[in-house]
């Protein structure tokens, strides 16, 4: 059975797939009076993920970094349906969607089959493990709301443990060096999260057990950060060895266990090391709905990447599906920026489509009348002029504008790369840590949102990261 939706059956019905960074954006522009709106995601809010590390070490509270997904709806001129459910499987040629509630308050998960006249699908990716052994079961990911969670349960249990009167000196060594994988902005601005609160908060409220502590950053590449450029790798590499955190390039990382990782340097014997806590941060891959979404279109999805869009966003082979975001493979990197900005520019077009759709269902009725010799010349000319209407619409093709690229890198510093005046300007330190922060601070999609941060960057400060838990 279809879900019981306000739906108008004379207008036409927009499904969006996922409440992230490219549905957020785009709910937000849409102007909902012209769709039957519906919006299925199995999170019923938005998570602004620039500030997940910060989530995970205490800086920030969980609830600051997240954004009801109804917060931006209620406002909508028209209403529209939220649904926290997964959609499971997307029908290309019936144009369905079908979708399962995964509340764990159903003892039988149901199940509902939903049709459209135009999707959306911005479901994003999920973390990459090259089916390693012992990543899923034994690491902790950096994607969610909730592997920072956990993340910060099992990096204080690690602490607390070591903490335990007559755990030994090796244990202790084990137990506080915290290992990240991979080089890229994640592992790096999650490398310089952990480093500030050993820091500032481990070394004050447990000064015992920081002389054990060591953090080791692994990648396998020849170097971190291989989208910046070469000042800000040399720049991030010495605030690094300043701030004690040991980076391995040319390193891969084989296998978590547990208790140590199995490192593999590029040549070098492959060698089993102790830690207490390993970050994954090694990039993403697509989901396996996004997968089975393009194996029904293999002429077309031939990208094992992501799906394969046209200059409007537009899936070939369903032309009334749009992919944006980090499910889709394209020239831009998987970022917030070219997802949001994607999703905007869906907003603006939707418009037109619903202009040129209002106009072609005018069309079609007046065709449906009946020829009366009386009226055959005036209805004639309302069709040219419906038409010409129409061709006035022209979809534009969709344009990415680069804004820049900040990353934090822990000690206060954070590094930039800002195109300015067609140059790109790089800069690196406490200065540009200040524009990081009011450049993520004016981002937040909410005043609420920008209250809450700020109102934890503050108790940070005065009185340090909370080390309770449950
Ligand atoms: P997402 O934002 O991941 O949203 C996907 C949505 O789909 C989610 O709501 C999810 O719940 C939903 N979903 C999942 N499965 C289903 C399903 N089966 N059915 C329906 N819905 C589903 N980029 C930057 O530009 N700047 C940064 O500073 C930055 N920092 C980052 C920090 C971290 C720690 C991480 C992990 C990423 C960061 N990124 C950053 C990258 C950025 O977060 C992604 O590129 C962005 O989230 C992509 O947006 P999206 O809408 O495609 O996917
Ligand atoms: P990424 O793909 O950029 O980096 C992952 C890194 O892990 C790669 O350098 C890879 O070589 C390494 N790696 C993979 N397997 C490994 C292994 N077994 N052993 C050691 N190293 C391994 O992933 P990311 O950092 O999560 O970033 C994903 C996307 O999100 C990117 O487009 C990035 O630009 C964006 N992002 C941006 C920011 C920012 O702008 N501040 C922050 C986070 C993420």
């Amino acid at each position: 059975p279809g879900p019981q939706l306000p739906l108008d059956p004379s207008k036409k019905t927009l499904v969006i797939l996922g409440s992230g960074w490219g549905a957020t954006s785009l709910l937000k522009g849409l102007d909902t009076t012209d769709y039957n709106t519906v919006v299925i995601s199995p999170k019923n809010f938005f998570l602004f993920t620039p500030l997940l590390p910060s989530v995970a070490v205490g800086t920030l509270g969980a609830k600051s970094v997240l954004q009801p997904t109804r917060y931006i709806t209620r406002h909508k001129a028209r209403q529209v349906s939220v649904i926290e459910a997964e959609a499971t499987a997307v029908d290309p040629v019936n144009k369905t969607v079908t979708f399962t509630d995964t509340s764990p308050l159903r003892p039988v998960e149901p199940t509902r089959t939903i049709p459209y006249d135009y999707l959306v699908y911005a479901v994003g990716a999920e973390t990459q493990t090259f089916g390693i052994p012992g990543v899923k079961e034994r690491a902790c990911f950096m994607k969610e709301i909730g592997d920072a969670e956990q993340m910060q349960t099992r990096f204080l249990d690690c602490i607390e443990t070591a903490a335990f009167p007559g755990t030994s000196e090796e244990e202790k060594r084990r137990l506080l060096h915290m290992v990240v994988v991979g080089g890229g902005p994640t592992g790096i601005e999650m490398a310089g999260e952990l480093h500030d609160f050993l820091e500032e908060d481990l070394k004050s409220w447990y000064p015992e057990l920081h002389p054990y502590v060591r953090l080791t950053l692994v990648e396998a590449l020849p170097n971190v950060l291989p989208s910046f450029s070469k000042e800000l790798i040399a720049y991030t590499e010495r605030t690094f060895k300043e701030s004690k955190i040991e980076i391995l390039t040319g390193t891969m990382v084989k296998g978590v266990n547990e208790g140590s990782v199995r490192l593999k340097p590029k040549d070098g014997e492959e060698r089993e090391v102790p830690c207490g806590l390993v970050v994954w941060a090694a990039g993403n891959t697509a989901r396996k709905i996004t997968r089975d979404l393009m194996s029904q279109l293999p002429e077309h999805q031939t990208n094992k990447r992501g799906i394969i869009v046209d200059n409007y966003l537009r899936m070939p082979g369903a032309p009334s599906i749009f992919a944006i975001g980090d499910c889709t493979a394209t020239s831009y990197a998987p970022t917030a920026q070219v997802a949001s900005q994607q999703g905007a520019y869906l907003a603006r077009m939707f418009k037109l489509i619903a202009k040129k759709d209002t106009l072609e269902n005018k069309l079609e009725s007046l065709n449906a009348t009946s020829d009366d010799n009386d009226h055959t010349a005036e209805k004639h000319k309302e069709a040219e002029s419906l038409k010409k209407q129409m061709d006035r619409i022209k979809l534009k093709p969709f344009q990415y504008s680069h804004q820049g690229s900040l990353a934090y890198i822990g000690s206060d510093k954070a590094i930039a790369e800002l195109p300015i005046f067609g140059r790109e300007w790089t800069s690196g330190g406490v200065a540009t840590f200040l524009f990081w922060r009011s450049a993520y601070l004016s981002t937040l999609f909410s005043l609420r949102n920008r209250a809450l941060v700020a109102g934890d960057w503050m108790r940070t400060k005065f009185f340090g990261r909370d080390v309770s838990r449950e």
